[in-house]
């Protein structure tokens, strides 16, 4: 049998987006939206039924989150929803809030680009169990002829996830959901005779605590014992073995283990052999876009020498586009290499009939085997010199003279003024900006025409910041539209989909780049733009790139290699790109790793391990950088306390961060670990249109003086500038400066 953990729902064609936007816009009415997510449903539960999958979820399907949708059904809903009478209004002001509500947060979904809404729990509220939309996802699929499974987020990874907003603990509510649960369960078992309920419970895939586990075990004691469902538990993202030996001596029926991303400990495998509970083994990749080596996951499967054995996704599907079918301006070999969810689909029913020797259909499992064998020895993928080049790079790989030493050199050729000002590079991106790079893109204008608006772009941004007396200026990336694709369509070995859309959160979508072959710069990639800033002003310019290791997190990466191998050669290019600023004079350059922390595994101990790599990676980029050449690097987050060594061992000679938001709270570990390289802590919030006052930023440059000497800040907003409107951006940024000048005098 085989086992779809669950699939994606925007639509091939962003279907869900659209038709939410429309309603959010009051463009269409919730009847309409609804039946646009109907008709997605059917679709999709059609693909799976044609490619012979036994297990197709209903209830994987939402309009905005399943978290979200957990929180619904156990009627966890913050105070100030309540009010809102109608259930659709109620359940998008949760995820996006209004002019008086704030939105509930969102956060990342364990280590995936996919986002939920965080609930929020108190042991004052009262829960009451809505369970409309499970049943009637159910039954929608039923009269279509589908008896699916229903998936529920398990309790223990749903309260992991929560915050309490009374401060308790949030496990402390266990007893009080539990029960919820358990109508739940009965509920659905009016429904039907046996259906099977799927709990996921991913959480068991980070470090767990033997607390956790006795909970996991209560939970499915209790609920294995409902009468009339049986249940499967499904662990992703890592091994979670702990977890699967409790889930082995608990009443439910199947148990899911991440055979991709994780593996199964010789006890496990030994207790299910022994056991009546039947494995998911998920083996199809549902995180990445390669196809699967179907003979070796066969034997793989076989070596586990069990009779009772789904075979399936390794996740959901939620984290792959949906398919290959209209991209038709992918290289065909490259082509051949991949697997989007509906392919994966058809790798399910493959491998199946491989594992039980069963009849296959030949044509598509030779294709199969001669991808594969492709893949393995393509020059499209596989390029000599940079191979050669990386196994050339010197075990340590550093800037020459210590940060010490260069600060020095640094400050007397830069000549800059205490609380130096910069900005994070980009500056606003209006509506003209990405019509002339799409004509561009389209062929509709010339490149002398491009190049034109462009360059009136950066000679606007110049003057403006001239004019504010700012100290570093940036020159504004209006060439840019995303800080990873525009280097990935720059480099070998980066490839770029058509409609390979994966949901980021809510109808926000992003389509990723696909990380195919040895990487390599053809040429430089963005000195010219730079050159011609630099040019129009006598003050500093900075150079602008993305990061190795934010290239790496942001795309889809190769499976044949490990992670660290592809980082090594991305940087390698990256170090050609700096290299060539600084020869045509450029001074200061920031390597921007906004999702450094994006990487981290998600157990503990393996943590060093992706640490060593990316650090390495981040200084094969910048060690060509002389001296006197200043290094930058932003990260967009906040909370340095685990990793502020690692931060400092990139050896950046200045870093941007983004601690707006939290005064100087989070910037204190830059003193308690004797940071010594600069820090430029935003000094206001770019992620709301408010524009700070002189005296907010006067106070809040006054914060960060108290943690930081003089010597040490920088002074700038704590992210890029491209989301604003012009006019915020101005006005900000005249008072930031202003601000810097009132607390220069006071020095
Ligand atoms: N340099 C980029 C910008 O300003 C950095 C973006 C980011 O940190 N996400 O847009
Ligand atoms: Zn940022």
């Amino acid at each position: 049998m085989n086992y779809v953990i669950g699939f994606p729902r925007i639509g091939e064609k962003r279907e869900l987006k659209f038709a939410l936007e429309d309603f959010w816009a009051g463009k269409i009415s919730q009847d309409e939206l609804e039946k646009i997510a109907r008709s997605l449903r059917e679709k999709h539960w059609h693909y799976q039924k044609e490619a012979g999958v036994d297990f197709i979820a209903s209830n994987d399907f939402s309009l905005y989150d399943n978290m979200l949708d957990t929180s619904i059904m156990i009627g966890a809903i913050p105070e100030r929803f309540r009010d809102i009478e109608d259930k659709t209004t109620r359940y998008f002001t949760m995820a996006r809030g209004d002019s008086t509500r704030t939105a509930m947060s969102m956060t990342k979904w364990f280590n995936t680009n996919y986002h939920y809404i965080v609930p929020e729990l108190s042991a004052q509220d009262h829960y009451k169990l809505d369970i409309s939309k499970v049943k009637s996802e159910y039954l929608e699929a039923k009269a279509l002829g589908l008896n699916t499974k229903i998936n529920l987020i398990g309790i223990v990874t749903y309260l992991a996830l929560s915050r309490r907003v009374d401060g308790g603990d949030v496990f402390a509510l266990f007893d009080k959901i539990l029960p919820l649960y358990v109508q739940a369960l009965s509920e659905i078992a009016t429904l039907g005779e046996d259906i099977l309920v799927q709990f996921d419970e991913p959480y068991f895939a980070k470090d767990v605590t033997s607390l956790e586990l006795s909970l996991l075990k209560r939970a499915y004691d209790t609920l294995g014992y409902v009468k009339g469902v049986k249940l499967s538990v499904i662990t992703y993202f890592d091994s979670a073995n702990e977890a699967i030996k409790v889930l082995l001596n608990t009443p439910v029926h199947a148990i899911g283990a991440d055979l991709v991303y994780g593996t199964l400990s010789d006890e496990n495998i030994k207790a299910f052999q022994k056991s009546d509970k039947i494995l998911i083994a998920g083996v199809i990749d549902g995180r990445n876009i390669w196809i699967s080596d179907l003979d070796q996951k066969a034997e793989k499967l076989k070596d586990l020498g069990l009779t009772n054995l789904y075979i399936a996704t390794s996740c959901s599907l939620l984290h792959v586009p949906f398919s290959l079918h209209a991209e038709n301006r992918l290289n065909h070999e490259l082509k051949s290499w991949l697997a989007f969810a509906r392919e994966k689909l058809t790798e399910l029913q493959l491998l199946e009939a491989l594992y039980h020797d069963k009849p296959v259909d030949s044509l598509t499992l030779a294709k199969n085997r001669r991808a594969n064998a492709l893949r393995k020895s393509s020059d499209m993928i596989h390029d000599k010199k940079v191979k050669e080049r990386v196994k050339a790079l010197k075990t340590e790989t550093k800037r020459k003279n210590p940060f010490s030493e260069r600060i020095k050199i640094q400050h007397q050729a830069l000549h800059l003024p205490t609380l130096p000002t910069t900005t994070i590079g980009s500056f606003p991106q209006t509506p003209e900006l990405r019509k002339i790079r799409l004509k561009y893109k389209k062929k509709e204008i010339s490149k002398e025409q491009y190049e034109a608006a462009m360059k009136e772009y950066i000679d606007a941004c110049v003057a403006f910041q001239e004019e504010c007396d700012i100290d570093v200026l940036v020159h504004g990336e209006p060439e840019r539209n995303d800080m990873v694709e525009y280097f990935g369509e720059q480099l070998e070995g980066f490839a770029f989909s058509q409609f390979g859309w994966v949901q980021s959160y809510g109808s926000r979508c992003v389509k990723p780049p696909l990380l195919y072959g040895d990487v390599s710069r053809p040429k430089p990639m963005t000195v010219e733009w730079i050159r011609y800033a630099q040019s129009q002003t006598t003050r500093i310019m900075k150079g602008m790139l993305t990061g190795p290791v934010t290239i790496l997190n942001w795309s889809f990466v190769r499976d044949d290699q490990p992670r660290s191998a592809s980082a090594k050669q991305i940087a390698l290019a990256i170090a050609d790109e700096i290299d060539d600023l600084q020869n045509t004079g450029i001074k200061i350059i920031q390597v921007d790793e906004a999702a450094f922390k994006e990487g981290y595994p998600l157990k503990k101990s393996d943590a060093k391990i992706y640490e060593k790599w990316a650090v390495e990676s981040f200084q094969i980029a910048t060690a060509i950088a002389h001296d006197e050449t200043q290094i930058h690097t932003h990260m967009c987050y906040s909370d340095f306390n685990d990793i502020i060594h690692t931060i400092e061992a990139m050896d950046a000679d200045v870093i941007s961060i983004e601690t707006a938001r939290s005064g100087n709270r989070l910037l204190k570990i830059f003193k308690k670990s004797g940071y010594k390289q600069e820090v430029g802590p935003g000094v206001y919030d770019i992620h709301s249109p408010r524009v700070p006052s002189v005296e907010e930023m006067v106070e809040q440059i006054k914060l960060l003086l108290e943690v930081l000497p003089k010597e040490q800040l920088w002074i700038n907003p704590d992210c890029g500038l491209k989301t604003r409107k012009w006019e915020e951006v101005k006005k900000s940024l005249e008072n930031m400066v202003t601000a810097v000048k009132t607390v220069r005098n006071l020095l």
